[in-house]
C-alpha cells in the first residue's frame, strides 16, 4: 500500500518525498487508517518502527488550519522526545502550515504561556508541564479532537500516570485517544480501562533481525580492533558502549587521535552538552557515538547501524536493551560484543540470559586503507539536508511590533497581500507575540516581501522588518 492510497493529502505527500519515506512501514500501514477513523487505539510498537509518523501524518491531514487552539495533544516522558516528535511534526507538515510546540519542565513558563496564545495546531509535552498549564488556564483544550500518550511504559515508570489522569480529566471534547508503548504493563491497561472507550489493540510482532557477532579480542588490543571495525565496515551510524565514563572518554580520544568522526555522551556531560550530541547524531553530523548504559537509557536514540559492545554488558538485561538500538528502519540490524581474556563467566551467564549458543570468533584483521580513512573521518549529514530541502523558498520575517501595537495576524497578512504577485499561498506561520511578530513567507518570495513592506506601514504604524535570525 502507498501513502496514497492511505488517502493522505498532496501537500503532506510532497513532504514524504522530499524526506525520501517511499512508502508507509507496518505500523504506519496498520495505525494510520484508525486514526483517520479517529479510533481509539493501543499500539504495542516500538521506537524505531516509524511510530512517531503513524500518529502524525493522520494528525496532520486532520487538522483544521483556521482553528486557533490546539487540536492535538501529544504526552511524551521526556524533553527530548518532545523535541523529536515537535521536529517529525513539522517535517511532514511542513507544506500545510502546521503550527507545533513542545511543552516542557525546567523550561520558562512565561514564553510558553505566551507561545501557546498564538494559534497552535498541535501541542506536545511532559505530562507534568502540560498538566500546570492546564491548571492555570493557559492552555486551552476545549478543541482537541486527538491525544497520543507515546512511550507510555516509559511515563509509568517515572510516575506520570497521576498527571495523565488529571489531564485527562481537562478533556470535555471527547478526543480519540491513542496509547503506544513497547511494553503493556498493568498500570497502562488500568489507564486504558478507564479512559478508551473500545480500544483497538495492534501488536506489531517481532524484531528487526539482528546479527550478533562475539569477538575474542585481548583487552590491550580492543581500541586497535575497534578501529580496524570501523574502518571495514564504514557505518554511518555507529554507538559503541563502554562500561564507564572513564573508558569512554578514553576510546573517545583514542578514536579523535585517528581522525574517526565520533563524540561521546556519559553522565559526566551537561545536560545541554549531552541533548546537542544527540541531536547531532540523529542529525548525522558525526559517525560514531561512544556512550555508557545510564546515558543512553531514557535518550531517544534512532536505530543505528551496528551497536558494538566494547566492554560486556552488566547485569546481562543490557545486553538487549543495547543492541534493541541497532537495525534501521526496514533494515537488519548488527551487534559486535567484545569479549576479553577475563570474560569467560560472563560469556557464560549471556548466553543462560539469552538462551542461545553465540560462537565466540577471533578478529580477521583489517588493514584500513586511505579512503577508508577519508570516508570514516567525515560526518554523513543525510537527514540535514533534507530537513534543508524542506526549508527551501520560505523566509521568516521578524516585524518589531506586536499585541503591543495592536497588531493582528489579520493585518500582517493584508499588508502583505497588497504587494503585487504575492498572495495568501505564499504566507505560511504567522506568530504575534507581545512586542514582536513573525511570518514565514514561502516560494522564494521572502525577498520581495521584505523589501517591498520596508516601505510600507502595517495597520498605519510603520514597523522594523527583517529577516529573522
Ligand atoms: P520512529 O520510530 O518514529 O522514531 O522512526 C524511526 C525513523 O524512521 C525516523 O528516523 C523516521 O524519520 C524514519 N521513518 C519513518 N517513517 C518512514 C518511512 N515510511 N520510510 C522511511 N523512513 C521512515
Amino acid at each position: 500500500m502507498s501513502f496514497k492510497e492511505l488517502g493522505l493529502d498532496e501537500n503532506i505527500l510532497k513532504a514524504l518525498s522530499i524526506l525520501d519515506y517511499k512508502e508507509p512501514l507496518p505500523v504506519q500501514e496498520r495505525v494510520i487508517p484508525y486514526m483517520l477513523d479517529t479510533m481509539n487505539l493501543i499500539v504495542k510498537s516500538k521506537t524505531g518502527s516509524g511510530k512517531t509518523a503513524s500518529f502524525a501524518l493522520p494528525i496532520i491531514q486532520k487538522m483544521e488550519i483556521d482553528e486557533k487552539l490546539p487540536q492535538a495533544l501529544v504526552l511524551v516522558p521526556t524533553r527530548e522526545l518532545s523535541l523529536q516528535i515537535k521536529e517529525e511534526f513539522d517535517k511532514l507538515g511542513s507544506f500545510k502550515k502546521i503550527k507545533t510546540i513542545s511543552i516542557t519542565g525546567k523550561q520558562p513558563f512565561k514564553f510558553q504561556k505566551e507561545d501557546l496564545q498564538q494559534r497552535t495546531h498541535v501541542v506536545i509535552g511532559t505530562p507534568g508541564r502540560l498538566l500546570d498549564h492546564l491548571k492555570q488556564n493557559t492552555l486551552n483544550v476545549d478543541k482537541v479532537k486527538y491525544v497520543i500518550l507515546d512511550e507510555a511504559d516509559e511515563m509509568l515508570n517515572l510516575n506520570f500516570i497521576e498527571d495523565i489522569r488529571s489531564i485527562f480529566a481537562f478533556l470535555s471534547s471527547n478526543p480519540a485517544t491513542c496509547i503506544f508503548s513497547a511494553t503493556y504493563p498493568e498500570g497502562i491497561q488500568n489507564l486504558s480501562k478507564e479512559f478508551l472507550k473500545d480500544p483497538k489493540m495492534i501488536e506489531m510482532e517481532g524484531n528487526v533481525k539482528i546479527d550478533e557477532y562475539f569477538y575474542s579480542v585481548k583487552e590491550t588490543l580492543k581500541n586497535e580492533i575497534l578501529y580496524q571495525c570501523i574502518g571495514k565496515y564504514k557505518w554511518d551510524s555507529l554507538i559503541v558502549f563502554g562500561k564507564t565514563q572513564a573508558r569512554v572518554e578514553a576510546i573517545y580520544t583514542y578514536l579523535k587521535d585517528k581522525d574517526v568522526s565520533c563524540n561521546r555522551i556519559h553522565a559526566g556531560l551537561m545536560q545541554d552538552e549531552r541533548f546537542s550530541c544527540i541531536k547531532d547524531f540523529k542529525k548525522g553530523a558525526f559517525r560514531v557515538l561512544i556512550a555508557t548504559d545510564v546515558a543512553a537509557r531514557g535518550l531517544d536514540i534512532m536505530k543505528v547501524d551496528c551497536i558494538i559492545n566494547y566492554d560486556m554488558p552488566s547485569p546481562m538485561a543490557f545486553y538487549t536493551h543495547r543492541i534493541g538500538r541497532s537495525g534501521r528502519v526496514n533494515e537488519k540490524g548488527m551487534a559486535i560484543t567484545f569479549i576479553n581474556e577475563y570474560d569467560n563467566n560472563h560469556v557464560q551467564q549471556l548466553k543462560e540470559y539469552l538462551h542461545k549458543e553465540i560462537p565466540v570468533e577471533p578478529f580477521i584483521p583489517y588493514t584500513i586503507s586511505k579512503q577508508d580513512k577519508e570516508i570514516i573521518s567525515k560526518s554523513t549529514k543525510i537527514v540535514e539536508n533534507k530537513a534543508k530541502e524542506l526549508k527551501k523558498g520560505r523566509m521568516t520575517l521578524y516585524l518589531n511590533g506586536g499585541k503591543n501595537k495592536k497588531i493582528r495576524p489579520g493585518d500582517i497578512v493584508g499588508a502583505i497581500c497588497q504587494i503585487e504577485t504575492v498572495s495568501m499561498e505564499d504566507i505560511g506561520i504567522i506568530q504575534v507575540q507581545d512586542h514582536q511578530s513573525y511570518v514565514e513567507i514561502l516560494n522564494d518570495k521572502g525577498k520581495l516581501v521584505l523589501k517591498q513592506l520596508q516601505n510600507r506601514t502595517i495597520k498605519n504604524k510603520k514597523l522594523k522588518i527583517q529577516e529573522a535570525r
